[in-house]
């Protein structure tokens, strides 16, 4: 009996939990406390929770649900990484993707949490350089001055020397600005390859309003909201920072969900009714969250399908979880898939509880070796009509 499909991307944290219960448990305790100081909106998620149905060890808690939301957020991102936003007027530096799930923008804090929690890596983004009166102000921009009069009134003068007739001219004199449409004023020959052809062999300033050349012009910054100067040696350094999701297993399980959908196009093609993270009873009206579960039309017979990607190998701990809704549910087959190696003594464990183990390099190995028995499985099933 089928009571709920949960989202499929869920899915892949669901099974995590299972054996991961504690790492999760103080995710979970991050992100109730920031909501609570922070957000003025009740939690959404808290209202959702009702609508679960109670599972046992399997229950996911609303904010866990916060915190897998987000690295499945993250997931999508270019570079798995979270990158800060910097809004210069205002002064404020903050994270979009902490509002996609409910979290206020500039909550940095549950994003601290989960680098301490080994989810999230801490890069240093870049070093803004502030104000020293105003720190809080991100904006300040470069200017240049006069080194003589202090004018601001500086122009950028450079020459220009067209390599094949070697005339040489001030930038002032002559317009090539047009870079791809310009004539020599010497030879006359046009000009089409601006890069190429013409060389720049010396630039330096002058100020407009009292005539001076100079090689280097005074460089100040500018406090765009004070509207004051400031040395550039002066100015304090603002880090930001950004945050990458860790190689882990979670980014392991991230590619569950393509495995998932491969195993559950290829069981229907074998005649099953399949579905992916579903919760079925069991014989002692106990429900279990499945990652893959399939009927076959024809019979009575069912298979569970569980994966398990960690980089510590497949445990004990692993079989057990698998072991209770195995026993509960009772199916005809039921087969763990992983692509990580399996510890000492998994094997005999797995062949006693009567769970098929299939450990592989990668996805697609797992994806003939499940075919293999499943076609097999199924030929057996033909043969006894
Ligand atoms: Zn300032
Ligand atoms: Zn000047
Ligand atoms: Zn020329």
């Amino acid at each position: 009996m089928f009571r709920k499909k949960t989202v499929p991307d869920d899915a892949s944290l669901d099974i995590k939990s299972e054996h991961k219960l504690s790492n999760f448990g103080s995710i979970s305790s991050i992100f109730k406390g920031n909501t609570s100081s922070q957000n003025v909106e009740p939690e959404p998620a808290e209202s959702v929770s009702e609508e679960y149905v109670p599972l046992e060890a399997d229950v996911v808690k609303p904010s866990t649900n916060k915190a897998v939301k987000l690295i499945q957020e993250v997931q999508k991102l270019e570079d798995r990484t979270i990158k800060p936003f910097v809004d210069y007027n205002e002064g404020l530096l903050f994270y979009p993707i902490l509002s996609k799930i409910g979290e206020m923008q500039d909550n940095v804090t549950c994003l601290d949490d989960l680098v301490s929690d080994g989810i999230l890596e801490k890069q240093v983004y870049e070093k803004l350089i502030v104000c020293p009166a105003h720190p809080e102000t991100f904006s300040s921009s470069m200017r240049l001055y006069c080194p003589k009069c202090h004018s601001m009134n500086v122009e950028k003068l450079n020459l220009f020397e067209h390599k094949k007739c070697g005339y040489i001219t001030e930038s002032l004199n002559f317009d090539f600005s047009d870079h791809d449409n310009s004539t020599c004023p010497s030879c006359k020959k046009p000009i089409k390859n601006f890069e190429k052809e013409v060389r720049v062999p010396a630039m330096w300033y002058q100020c407009d309003d009292c005539e001076e050349k100079f090689d280097n012009a005074v460089i100040k910054l500018h406090c765009r909201k004070h509207e004051h100067d400031f040395d550039t040696n002066s100015g304090q350094f603002i880090t930001t920072f950004s945050y990458k999701l860790k190689n882990s297993e979670i980014s392991i399980n991230s590619d569950t969900n393509q495995i998932k959908d491969e195993l559950l196009k290829l069981l229907q093609g074998f005649n099953f009714n399949a579905k992916l993270n579903i919760s079925i009873k069991g014989k002692s009206e106990n429900v279990h969250e499945i990652p893959i579960y399939a009927k076959s039309k024809n019979s009575d017979e069912s298979i569970l399908i569980f994966i398990r990607n960690q980089s510590t190998g497949v445990d004990q701990s692993d079989m057990n979880s698998i072991l209770v809704p195995k026993l509960d549910i009772d199916p005809t087959h039921t087969l763990l898939v992983t692509v990580s190696g399996i510890n000492d003594g998994i094997e005999n464990l797995a062949q006693h509880y009567g769970i098929e183990l299939i450990s592989e390099q990668d996805f697609s190995q797992i994806l003939s070796r499940v075919e293999e028995f499943v076609s097999e499985w199924y030929s057996q099933k033909g043969g006894k009509k």
